[in-house]
């Protein structure tokens, strides 16, 4: 399983602030269930509300929605093993004489251990592990230049994929995308408030519709409901592409296409490129759904969903170690037997990391009496790591990048193994010149910004 990265949440000028956080945090979940947070503004002050795990746990509903604030920034974070600990759950906060800032950070800063070391030797101390801290200080500064100029100069000094939200203590949010704009970030409208958010589906549970994407390198500030751009750079854009494989939400708008559709998108694309005879598809629910109703469409195979998610798994089975994981996959998922025995399958899923998952349901799927299997991936073969912030980091870990497909035949005891390829992943995106738009690092080795990987391993991701 891939662990998703951060989600993150902003809205001006409206007295139900923090409500509207936290139900912005509520649809952004599935992008971290390791801490939640909210930041609020609120006389001259900031205050900060923060735990470990998911938004229903850190927050009382009855408490969260009586506390004051007209302006408010939210994050849910997922981090890299070994740094799940209060002070680096986001918002986090710097001082500087009667200023307060709070930041909520998506992404990874690839040159922040550098930037760190620097700013350390220049006497500024730091409290937290987090990458997001590294921005706040160098906001803090640069302040000398103003706000805005200090927003854009510390931008333009970090380098990697980020999208970051910005809370003064007087109520003003800043919204930041990096000069590639890896990171999906929004700007939505209500009636009255300006609403930032990773993905529309935060929008949306706020009544708010969606006005744009931000830009590679756009710099948003909203002041009582009052919208300025700072101008800054622009460079190519390196949307990730895996935010429309996995890290999404089905529902959302994300880089001006629903999640929904393109997933269905790379079903059909892959069943152009390798039908195979089968009885019947079935999903790896629920990351398969989209695209296995495409390839089920497109190849007329009857759709089933013979393989039962547990829904009620929680986090306790979402654990490291290779023993819970197996016995984490076992209570997630369990075949309709009747349905499946003695059938020809197309397994399909979105993507293919680690494979782990994919070795325990084949076994479980063999045991269900399936006669033959056909696995489908409806991405290319992902032989790279990410530096960016997504939890791939080592090519050891990579499946793809250490074996053949017939390995992979033989290590999962299935009958086929087919995957999307890069072209037709970027045609089924639908966007023109996809080649221009979106990184595919993870899959073609192509990195769009010169990475340390290390000098920032302990960033939210
Ligand atoms: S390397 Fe892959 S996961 Fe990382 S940003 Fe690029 S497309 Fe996304």
């Amino acid at each position: 399983m891939i662990r998703e990265h951060c989600g993150i949440f902003g809205i001006s000028g409206n007295p139900n602030a923090v409500k509207n956080t936290y139900l912005g945090l509520y649809a952004l979940q599935h992008r971290g269930e390791e801490s939640a947070g909210i930041a609020s503004a609120y006389n001259n002050e900031i205050n900060v509300y923060k735990g470990l795990g998911l938004v229903a746990d850190v927050f009382d509903i009855q408490k969260t929605y009586k506390i004051s604030g007209a302006s408010a920034i939210g994050h849910v974070r997922y981090s890299t093993t070994g740094n799940t600990t209060l002070s680096n759950a986001q918002p986090i906060i710097a001082h500087y004489k009667d200023q307060t800032f709070a930041a909520a950070h998506n992404g990874n800063i690839v040159n922040a251990g550098v930037l760190k070391k620097r700013l350390i030797k220049e006497g500024i101390k730091f409290e937290t592990t987090s990458d997001s801290e590294v921005f706040l200080k160098l906001l803090i500064k640069n302040l000398k230049y103003g706000f805005e100029e200090a927003i854009k100069k510390s931008a333009n000094i970090i380098k990697g994929a980020f999208s970051i939200i910005i809370l003064t203590n007087k109520g003003k949010i800043a919204a930041i995308k990096d000069c590639n704009g890896f990171r999906p970030l929004c700007l939505g409208k209500t009636e009255k408030n300006y609403i930032f958010a990773s993905e529309t589906c935060a929008l949306d549970i706020n009544g708010a519709r969606l006005v744009k994407e931000l830009d590679p390198g756009e710099i948003l500030i909203v002041n009582k409901n009052k919208i300025k751009s700072v101008k800054n750079k622009k460079r190519k854009k390196s949307f990730c592409i895996f935010e429309y494989i996995y890290f999404a939400r089905p529902d959302s708008i994300i880089f001006d296409k629903t999640v929904y559709n393109v997933r269905k998108k790379f079903g059909e694309k892959l069943a152009a490129e390798s039908s195979a005879k089968a009885d019947m598809v079935i999903p790896l629910p629920d990351s398969g759904n989209y695209a296995a109703l495409g390839y089920s469409q497109a190849t007329d195979i009857p759709f089933e969903l013979a393989m039962i998610k547990n829904q009620y798994i929680g986090r306790t089975f979402i654990q490291p170690e290779q023993i819970m994981r197996e016995i984490g996959i076992k209570i997630k998922l369990n075949p309709a037997k009747e349905i499946l025995k003695n059938k020809e399958i197309a397994i399909v899923d979105d993507s293919l990391v680690r494979g782990s998952t994919i070795k325990m349901t084949t076994k479980i799927l063999r045991k269900a009496g399936v006669k033959k299997i056909h696995l489908k991936i409806a991405s290319p073969a992902h032989k790279y790591p990410c530096p960016y912030g997504i939890d791939f980091s080592d090519k050891k870990e990579l499946f793809a990048a250490n074996k053949t497909i017939d390995e992979m035949k033989e290590f999962f005891k299935i009958d086929s193994i087919a995957y999307l390829s890069i072209a037709g992943l970027l045609e089924a995106t639908g966007i023109k010149e996809p080649e221009n738009f979106f990184c595919k690092a993870c899959f073609d080795g192509i990195y769009p910004v010169k990475f340390d990987i290390g000098a920032g391993n302990n960033s939210c991701v």
